[in-house]
């Protein structure tokens, strides 16, 4: 048993420092990856979460002790607290801000047909919010969805205009009854226990020392573990949440275009990657090359960033020719697997992954589906096998189910497939029995677009090799 299980254990009252700073309890809008991290972590810190969500069967599975998503470590964590009742689970969204002192939103911030991020979830929790307002205790809203630079004070202005509507006093200074702080999530899917828990810096964008104040005993723990904490104003933080994952986006596109080059002029482009990333000043992380950047946070965020941008007349061409390249790199994928196959007519390939990363179900802008989509479209058919994204796979591959067969390991999936086809660096995909693979595989083609594997070792086994700019 750890420290931190000893801190937890006989823990069901307040930290002392944080009764001092007003504070009764917690809710989170929102029990997604975000959301259900955010309050399952913050009650391992002592403190009393409601997690709130108007999905009721997400609900309903959590109070059995069921977690909807795939994260490790979530489960133990929401066990031990709901346990020791310090984190509940309610569809009741108003009872829960009731009774809480800080309410973080952490609802979906997905994108809308022209790339700008659609508000209408968070406006909805906005004015939920407002509605739940029924005395006078102060509270500090805490936006931690990823949300365009402006939305702090488009929030206030909902909550502000939803009170109205019941005849609240708001807008006289003295009788502010909340604070808006921006409080952006940096925590990685597969890992967000952990990124949670030990975070590279917590961001506060606050207008309000009070509220700066209550944000500081909520990370109390991580504040006493000498946490970097950038304290800033509240558009400044939205600010920072969307030019870090632009950034890392950049990142991954570079080394794809640069993969892309090495493939034609015979270098090597893993070796390009680890050479560049012993400099200092470029980092090793985000140098992978590979089949083009997925998930529920880069590519709508990227767009989000453009859009705020174009609207701001200002130009952020980098930005956005990542994003076009990015497109371009996964249909690039799809054209290297057709070119080498030949005709896709009754071509079967067996497909390892179909989530944008490992340890998780996530499939939101998997390359996976632009990828077999691009493919079936030629007539190509798949038996595809993912640890975690089996359920999710059904219904986000479902305009192409007819050319799918679902598998329930790797070596039922190569069952009579003319090529493999890796697609999410899950581990269990590393350490393949290839002289089976080479017995199953028809046309021997090995396309490993997570470079996982070394050429010349899969090629030993008289397998061909296939990878991204290697
Ligand atoms: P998600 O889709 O997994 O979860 C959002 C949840 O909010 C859903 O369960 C939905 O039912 C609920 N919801 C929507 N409207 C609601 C309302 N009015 N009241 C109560 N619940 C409501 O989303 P997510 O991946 O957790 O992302 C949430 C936010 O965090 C997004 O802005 C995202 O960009 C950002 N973010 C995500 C990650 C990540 O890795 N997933 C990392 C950092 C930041």
């Amino acid at each position: 048993m750890d420290n931190t299980e000893d801190n937890t254990k006989d823990n069901t009252k307040m930290p002392s420092a944080i009764q001092s700073a007003g504070m009764h309890s917690i809710a989170v809008i929102g029990t997604g990856y975000v959301g259900l991290v955010t309050g399952a972590c913050l009650s391992d810190f002592g403190l009393h979460v409601v997690c709130a969500d108007i999905d009721p069967v997400k609900i309903e599975k959590l109070r059995k002790g069921e977690i909807p998503i795939y994260e490790p470590g979530l489960d133990v964590i929401v066990e031990r607290n709901a346990y020791y009742k310090r984190l509940s689970f309610t569809s009741d969204v108003e009872a829960a801000v009731r009774e809480a002192s800080v309410i973080f939103i952490a609802v979906g911030t997905p994108p809308a047909a022209d790339g700008s991020a659609d508000l209408k979830y968070v406006e909805a929790a906005a004015r939920t919010i407002a509605r739940s307002l029924h005395d006078d205790t102060y509270r500090v809203i805490v936006n931690k969805s990823t949300v365009p630079v402006g939305t702090g004070a488009q929030v206030k202005k909902w909550i502000q205009d939803e009170l109205k509507k019941n005849s609240r006093n708001v807008n006289h200074e003295e009788n502010r009854e909340f604070d808006i702080v921006s409080n952006p999530e940096f925590l990685r899917e597969g890992s967000a226990v952990y990124d949670f828990t030990h975070p590279d810096r917590i961001v506060i964008g606050y207008d309000s020392p009070r509220a700066l104040e209550m944000m500081k005993q909520v990370y109390r723990v991580l504040y006493l573990n000498d946490t970097p904490f950038v304290e800033t104003g509240i558009e400044t933080a939205e600010m920072i949440k969307y030019a870090s994952n632009s950034f890392l986006a950049v990142k991954i596109t570079f080394i794809n275009e640069i993969a892309n080059l090495c493939e034609k002029l015979g270098a090597n482009v893993q070796d390009v990657a680890r050479a560049m990333g012993k400099d200092g000043r470029i980092g090793p992380k985000f140098l992978h090359a590979g089949p083009g950047y997925g998930g529920s946070c880069f590519p709508k965020d990227t767009r989000a960033l453009a859009d705020l941008a174009r609207k701001a007349e200002v130009s952020l061409s980098i930005v956005e020719s990542a994003i076009a390249a990015n497109e371009r790199q996964k249909l690039l994928m799809a054209e290297k697997i057709s070119t080498r196959l030949g005709s896709l007519q009754n071509k079967t390939l067996a497909v390892l992954g179909l989530a944008f990363k490992p340890n998780t179900d996530d499939m939101r802008e998997a390359p996976a589906l632009t990828i077999l989509t691009e493919l079936a479209r030629h007539g190509a058919r798949f038996r595809v096998y993912d640890p975690a994204a089996m359920d999710e796979a059904q219904w986000r591959l479902k305009d192409i189910a007819g050319s799918i067969t679902l598998c329930s390991d790797e070596y039922h999936a190569i069952q009579g497939a003319d090529a493999l086809l890796i697609l999410t660096e899950w581990n269990q995909f590393r350490n393949l029995d290839l002289a089976r693979v080479k017995t199953e595989l028809k046309s021997g083609l090995f396309f490993d677009l997570r470079n996982i594997y070394k050429k010349e070792f899969v090629e030993k086994s008289g397998l061909t090799y296939i990878g991204v700019g290697v």
